[in-house]
């Protein structure tokens, strides 16, 4: 629920309720229900609009995170917001070679689906604020975090000028990828940047999408469209990513309309038809950024500010949300046995049962954006090879696709 002002001490404080911090104390709020542990989230923006996180972006949500929001009894305010993808086509430009994955072949009846981030936060809100167990302190910053013998105190500013200090066993750091604490603690991140800017917009366009997403890859970046509900005059209407130099980003985005539309059209293809109409246009600056520390006494890093990586996989949130049912699993598991949350046992076990996923699913965005991000002849006959043998091979298709829905998190890919 909402408060006003926080207790003196909680058993876990999660710093920032964005998509990945509000989701995980929902999860925590399930797993430790009639256990009498107290938790609190500490959110700077005042309402969903407000916050970065819930901004005119669009996230595909695999199948694994729908299960996740099932679980958690969020699914059913959700799907109303969603549009389910029931295929995948994966393109080269100016080269041959496809790759489908149909959900039907796969036996499920959507392979994930699309969800704008603005409704997603309301929902996700809503169940912090409707939570007994959940203390929501908003609009709310934390500025300091200082190590106790036992957790960790935040320091920081609210509506009425300075907060009372917070003690916590453990804080949940979901403070997104520009995280101010960080840099304080000194956790160092390996950045490596990718030369690229995201530029995001809603298209709409003369054919239906049958839902179907659109990944297709340019000798200048990937680029994806996914399938949203048509606009108010009917229209079918896509979420575009496309990924962009940076030295052409500024110039691409300010186009006026119908050149934008050109230049995407001769970009993408003509699959969806004819490009209509383009909403607002965001640029997102493209970094893999990953934390040299997860955890430390009574902290825990998770979401954007412990790894952010290239959107065009549409892998972060799902593998966040995948981080965050297991952290919440490791906490449940250790308060039955009187082990307190911030112990170094608690999060090591977590760091361990994550480890392989992060690695896998970190290094299938990066190794899919660099193959499919180059010009060079080798790199381009590879990546050609490499279509061609996925839609030939039905295991390696398979496993393809187990990626694609975020189901593949433990398990190398294998060509
Ligand atoms: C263009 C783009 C497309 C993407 N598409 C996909 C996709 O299709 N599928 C997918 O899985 N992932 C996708 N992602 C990744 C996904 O958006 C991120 O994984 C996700 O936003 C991370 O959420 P977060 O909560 O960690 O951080 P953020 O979204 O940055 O949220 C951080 C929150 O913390 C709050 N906050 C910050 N500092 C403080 C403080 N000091 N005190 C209190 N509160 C604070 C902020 O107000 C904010 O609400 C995409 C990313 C981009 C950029």
């Amino acid at each position: 629920m909402k408060i006003q002002q926080a207790r003196q001490h909680y058993d876990i404080v999660i710093v920032g309720g964005g998509l990945v911090g509000a989701s995980f104390a929902s999860a925590l709020a399930v797993q430790l229900r009639g256990s009498g542990a107290s938790i609190a989230v500490v959110e700077a923006a005042a309402t969903p609009q407000a916050s970065s996180s819930f901004d005119v972006r669009s996230t595909a949500l695999s199948h694994g995170s729908q299960r996740l929001y099932e679980q958690l009894g969020l699914w059913s305010a959700i799907a109303p917001h969603v549009t389910p993808i029931r295929r995948i086509h994966v393109s080269d430009r100016g080269h041959f070679g496809a790759v489908r994955l149909d959900s039907a072949a796969m036996q499920v009846d959507a392979l994930g689906h699309v969800a704008e981030n603005q409704p997603l936060g309301q929902v996700l809100t809503q169940a912090l604020e409707r939570d007994p167990d959940i203390d929501l302190l908003s609009p709310a910053s934390i500025s300091a975090l200082t190590p106790l013998p036992q957790g960790m105190r935040l320091q920081g500013q609210g509506a009425g000028g300075a907060l009372p200090a917070i003690d916590a066993d453990l804080v949940v750091l979901a403070d997104g990828g520009r995280s101010t604490l960080l840099e304080q603690l000194g956790i160092g991140s390996s950045q490596t940047p990718y030369g690229q800017h995201a530029l995001i917009a809603n298209v709409a366009f003369s054919e239906p999408h049958r839902h179907v997403a659109y990944e297709r890859f340019t000798d200048t970046g990937p680029m994806a469209v996914l399938p949203l509900a048509d606009d108010d005059e009917g229209r079918a209407r896509g979420a575009l990513i496309w990924t962009l130099p940076d030295a052409d980003a500024q110039a691409v985005t300010q186009l006026p309309e119908r050149e934008f539309l050109h230049r995407l059209q001769e970009r993408f293809g003509y699959r969806l038809g004819g490009f209509e109409k383009v909403g607002a246009r965001t640029l997102y600056p493209l970094t893999l950024s990953v934390a040299r520390e997860q955890v430390r006494p009574g902290l825990v890093l998770l979401g954007n500010v412990a790894h952010t990586l290239h959107p065009v996989a549409g892998q972060g949130l799902n593998l966040a949300l995948r981080d965050a049912q297991s952290l919440a699993q490791q906490i449940a598991r250790a308060r039955a046995q009187g082990i307190a949350p911030g112990a170094m046992s608690v999060l090591q076990a977590y760091v361990a049962q994550q480890q392989n996923d992060q690695q896998l699913t970190i290094g299938f965005s990066d190794y899919m954006t660099r193959l499919f991000s180059s010009a060079q002849p080798a790199l381009v006959w590879a990546r050609k090879a490499g279509l061609f043998s996925i839609d030939l091979l039905p295991p390696v298709k398979q496993q393809f696709a187990r990626q694609a829905m975020g189901l593949g998190e433990r398990r190398a890919l294998q060509a």
